[in-house]
C-alpha cells in the first residue's frame, strides 16, 4: 500500500508496508502513483507526454525513472507486501501475560476543578481517596512479579493530583528503589501533575528520581484559565506557570513535557503552542479535548479544517526554528523513519489491559486510566491479580488488524488501531473506530514524517 501526498514544498511517497518514506520530484510521483495498473511502456509515454516540455525529462530519464522504481519495488521499498497480518496474534501471544507498566492513581481527588476534566474533577465519579502506602507497594510487587524478563519497568504517578500524596509517592520510590536490584528490574517513574504543588522539594524529588514529568499547561492565559480553575474559579495559571519554569529550569535536560488540551474554544491552538515556547518551554503537547459529543467545548466538524491547517503550520514553525537553531519537539510529531518503534508495538498499540494497566487508590486493576471507574472494566486487583481474564482478552485482541476500518488505512502501522478508550466511548466497543480522531491522526503523522523527511534532507547536503 502506498501513501502519497504533498506537503512543506515535498512530494511524499509512504510504503505503508515497508515504512519507507521517499521524497521524490513531480515525475517519479506521478508514476509511482500508475505503476501498478498501467503497463510500462504505456506509463512512460504517458508521464513523458506530461512532461516532455520540461528540459529535465528526455524519454531516457523517464524510462531510468521507471527502472528505480521497479527497483525499490524489487528491494521491498515500494509495493511491499503485508507480512505482518498473519503474525499480529502470534506476536501478542509471545507476551500474554506480562505486564511492563502501571499507572497509579495516587489521590482520586484534586485541587483543581477542570469543567472538561475526563476523571471529575479526579474523583472518577467515585469518592476522594488517597492511595495508602501499602496498596502501592502491592502494585509496585505486582508489577515486579508479572514482569516477566523485562528489565525496564514504568510507573506513572498519576491522579487526580498525584502531589497531594506526595509523602506516599516519596515511599513508594524508596520502596521500588530497595528492590529492583534483587530483582534485576529497573524503575522509570513518570510523575504527571497540574503543579499547584510543586515546591523546592518536588522539583528536587522529580529532578532525582522521574524519567519524565508531565506538566498541565493549556497555553495562553485566558484558555488555561477558562478550564483550569481552583474550586473558587480563580484560574492557576500565574501560580504554576513560574513553578513549572522552576522544575524545568532546574531538570538538567531530562524529558520534560509540556501537556496542553485544546477544545472548540482553542482550535487555533498553535497560538498556544507559541505562548508555551516563549515561556521557555520546548518539549510540547497538545491534545484534542476528549469529552462527550454535546458538550459545549466539544471539537466539532467545523473545527476540524482549523485544526488539521493548525498541525501543518505547527510543521513548519518546527522547521523553520531547527533552522534558526532554537528547536522543539512536539510529542506528536517524534517518530523515527528509520527504525520507527518496534514492529510488535506498530501492530499491538498502546498494551492497555494487558501490559499496562491503571491502579486505583483502592488497588482495582483497569486497563488505563481512561476507564477507571467504569465497573464494566475492572479487570481483578494488585492483591489477589486479574480475575476478569475475558475482559483482558478483549483488550488483548486489539490490535491493528481487529478493527475491519483499519485495513485500509495507510497509517494503521505508525497508529497501531488507535486508542482503546476513545473507540470504546465514540462507538461503544474497544475495537471501534474514532472517526474524528483517526482524521487528526492521519494529519499529524503527515506532518510529522514531511518534518523527519525534510530534516533527513537537509542533514545528508
Ligand atoms: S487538574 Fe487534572 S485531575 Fe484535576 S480537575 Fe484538572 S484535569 Fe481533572
Ligand atoms: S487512524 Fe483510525 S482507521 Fe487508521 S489505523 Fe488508526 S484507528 Fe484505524
Ligand atoms: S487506551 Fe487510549 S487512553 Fe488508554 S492507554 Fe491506550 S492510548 Fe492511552
Amino acid at each position: 500500500m502506498i501513501h502519497q501526498y504533498k506537503m512543506g514544498g515535498l512530494n511524499i511517497v509512504l510504503d505503508v508496508n515497508s515504512g519507507s518514506v521517499h521524497t521524490v520530484d513531480d515525475a517519479a510521483y506521478d508514476m509511482i502513483s500508475l505503476f501498478e495498473t498501467t503497463e510500462k511502456s504505456r506509463l512512460i509515454e504517458t508521464i513523458s507526454a506530461k512532461y516532455c516540455h520540461l528540459p529535465d525529462y528526455t524519454p531516457e530519464e523517464i524510462a531510468a525513472c521507471w527502472q528505480e522504481i521497479d527497483a525499490l519495488k524489487k528491494s521491498g521499498q515500494l509495493f511491499a507486501p503485508d507480512t505482518f497480518r498473519s503474525a499480529a496474534g502470534e506476536l501478542k501471544a509471545r507476551t500474554a501475560g506480562v505486564v511492563k507498566a502501571l499507572c497509579l492513581h495516587m489521590a482520586h481527588c484534586c485541587n483543581l476543578c477542570c469543567e472538561y476534566c475526563f476523571a471529575g474533577q479526579g474523583r472518577f465519579h467515585g469518592k476522594s481517596a488517597l492511595m495508602p502506602f501499602e496498596t502501592g507497594k502491592a502494585a509496585l510487587d505486582y508489577l515486579v512479579a508479572h514482569s516477566g524478563s523485562r528489565h525496564n519497568l514504568e510507573v506513572d504517578f498519576f491522579g487526580g493530583e498525584p502531589l497531594m500524596n506526595f509523602e506516599v509517592i516519596k515511599q513508594l520510590v524508596a520502596y521500588a528503589r530497595s528492590i529492583e536490584k534483587d530483582a534485576g528490574k529497573n524503575f522509570r517513574f513518570t510523575l504527571t501533575t497540574n503543579g499547584v504543588l510543586i515546591d523546592d522539594d518536588v522539583i528536587e524529588f522529580a529532578n532525582r528520581e522521574c524519567a519524565n514529568v508531565v506538566l498541565s499547561l493549556d497555553g495562553r492565559k485566558e484558555i488555561h484559565d477558562r478550564f483550569r480553575v481552583y474550586p473558587d474559579g480563580r484560574g492557576s495559571f500565574d501560580d504554576v506557570v513560574p513553578k513549572f519554569q522552576e522544575l524545568v529550569r532546574r531538570r538538567g535536560g531530562k524529558n520534560y513535557y509540556m501537556r496542553g488540551t485544546f477544545t472548540h474554544l482553542n482550535p487555533d491552538f498553535l497560538t498556544d503552542v507559541k505562548t508555551m515556547l516563549d515561556l521557555g518551554f520546548t518539549e510540547l503537547s497538545m491534545e484534542p479535548v476528549v469529552c462527550a459529543p454535546d458538550d459545549p467545548y466539544a471539537l466539532t466538524q467545523e473545527d476540524l479544517s482549523v485544526v488539521k491547517r493548525q498541525y501543518e503550520e505547527l510543521a513548519q514553525l518546527m522547521i523553520d526554528r531547527r533552522r534558526e537553531g532554537r528547536p522543539f519537539t512536539f510529542y506528536h510529531y517524534m517518530i523515527d523513519l528509520k527504525g520507527g518503534p518496534c514492529i510488535y508495538k506498530r501492530i499491538s498499540g498502546c498494551g492497555s489491559g494487558t501490559e499496562y494497566m491503571a491502579v486505583t487508590p483502592a488497588g482495582e486493576l483497569f486497563p488505563c486510566h481512561q476507564f477507571v471507574g467504569d465497573r464494566d472494566f475492572l479487570l481483578g486487583d494488585v492483591f489477589t491479580g486479574v480475575h476478569n481474564p475475558e475482559k483482558q482478552r478483549e483488550f488483548a485482541a486489539c490490535n491493528v488488524y481487529a478493527r475491519p476500518e483499519c485495513a485500509d488505512c495507510w497509517a494503521r502501522l505508525y497508529c497501531s488501531g488507535g486508542c482503546a478508550a476513545n473507540a470504546y466511548h465514540a462507538t461503544g466497543s474497544v475495537r471501534g473506530v474514532y472517526a474524528y480522531g483517526c482524521e487528526l491522526f492521519r494529519k499529524r503523522m503527515e506532518c510529522a514524517i514531511m518534518v523527519e523527511a525534510l530534516r533527513q534532507q537537509e542533514q545528508q547536503r
